[in-house]
């Protein structure tokens, strides 16, 4: 009798108690708006900013309504425009390409590797492409950042951050969103923490806060928020920045500051799941496990791995067999975008070169969601269903 696995795989664990007592309290107070605040009153939004700024090392932090809310700011605040070019992942989720679309600009792809991260001789062969790079952490996947930023800052390249997969990774001990100017991360429900939609950034630049504030709707009610630029940095940018709301509400920042707390132990408790399931498909013939750099944490928020060269049906008949035994998993590779699934060739907004060397990887890449609803034994189930399904195919395709 085969095995079947029986959990969802898009169950998330439920807010914490406390974080459900501080969303009741905003609710009762009335106030949730993020500027409406009794006298001496911080709030839900600027305390968080505080405490995210804290974890992360950086100077500024401010919460916003969703990532691409964040990355789409932090694009204006660097003063990215209309007709701008804009370096960014091949191997991405559309609201990165849609960020730089968001502000008129055109994105550059550059390519992915075996290791599923930024190919940096292909960076280094397209510096001259575009002032900026929005660079996508994607999956949780983080190059070598020392080399990376190398190559930027030797070409005037300003590095932003799309941390959607890396809240509370790091590279070399730094955390992921501190090596470029400014950090990006997303609080929507799959990421690390949830209440939602959300998101962040951070900045240690005070002209890019004071940008970034006012633009995230303050106003002029700057002085209300967590961290805050010196007053003769608002004064220089007041007059010339446009207001686009999008600051988080006090509701929401209610449900991630006990989240925040957690992130570390959360993040702990994933890499458990993850090395649980790369440990039994290590191994499995035509099947090839991501190997992490040692300078990288990362957090095991999701696995990938290859089927590299396979025929499409192949691939095919391995997500369908493994769908019957309730493993869901998704494919790069597919010819029509589904699901959370997307390539840089379904964004026909943002033209591009083929690039037949990606293509070869993502036309391999299997991808699961690891929720931490999954206890370890589920883990260890999902990696033998997988196992013997990739197994089974691999045979019947080698006959
Ligand atoms: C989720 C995600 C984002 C941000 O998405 P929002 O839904 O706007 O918060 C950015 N990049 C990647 C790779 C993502 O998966």
């Amino acid at each position: 009798m085969n095995e079947i696995f029986k959990g969802s795989f898009t169950q998330q664990e439920p807010i914490p108690d406390d974080g459900i007592a501080a969303a009741l309290e905003v609710m009762r107070s009335g106030r949730l708006h993020r500027y409406n605040l009794a006298l001496g009153e911080e709030g839900e939004a600027a305390a968080l900013e505080r405490e995210f700024a804290a974890l992360t090392g950086a100077r500024h932090a401010l919460a916003v309504a969703s990532g691409g809310y964040a990355m789409a700011t932090a694009l204006r605040a660097v003063g990215v425009g209309p007709g701008d070019r804009v370096l960014t992942n091949a191997f991405t989720l559309a609201p990165v390409p849609g960020a730089i679309a968001s502000v008129g600009a055109q994105p550059v792809f550059v390519g992915v590797t075996e290791g599923l991260v930024i190919d940096l001789d292909d960076l280094a062969a397209k510096v001259d492409e575009a002032d900026v790079l929005m660079l996508s952490h994607m999956r949780g996947h983080i190059c070598d950042m020392d080399r990376l930023m190398d190559i930027c800052t030797g070409s005037g390249i300003t590095v932003i951050e799309d941390c959607a997969h890396t809240m509370g990774a790091a590279w070399n001990g730094i955390p992921s969103g501190r090596h470029g100017l400014v950090g990006c991360y997303s609080t929507q429900t799959y990421k690390h923490m949830n209440s939602g939609e959300g998101g962040l950034l951070v900045t240690d630049d005070d002209e890019v806060m004071a940008r970034a504030v006012l633009l995230s709707g303050s106003y002029m009610l700057y002085g209300r928020h967590g961290t805050v630029p010196p007053e003769e940095v608002f004064a220089a940018v007041k007059y010339d920045t446009p207001n686009i709301s999008g600051r988080m509400d006090n509701l929401r920042a209610a449900i991630l500051r006990p989240q925040l707390a957690r992130l570390d132990e959360q993040c702990e408790r994933w890499n458990e799941r993850y090395r649980v399931v790369e440990a039994g498909l290590r191994g499995t013939p035509g099947l090839q496990v991501i190997e992490r750099a040692k300078k990288e944490r990362y957090v095991g928020s999701s696995i990938q791995f290859l089927l590299l060269d396979w025929p499409g049906e192949a691939i095919e008949e391995v997500l369908a067999r493994c769908l019957t035994r309730g493993v869901e998993l998704k494919w790069f590779g597919a010819a029509e975008p589904a699901g959370f699934t997307s390539r840089y060739d379904s964004w026909r907004y943002a033209p591009s070169e083929p690039m037949p060397a990606s293509d070869r990887v993502l036309r391999g890449i299997v991808d699961m969601r690891l929720p931490l609803t999954f206890d370890l034994e589920d883990c260890a189930l999902i990696a033998r269903i997988i196992r013997a399904e990739v197994g089974a195919v691999w045979q019947e395709h080698a006959a």
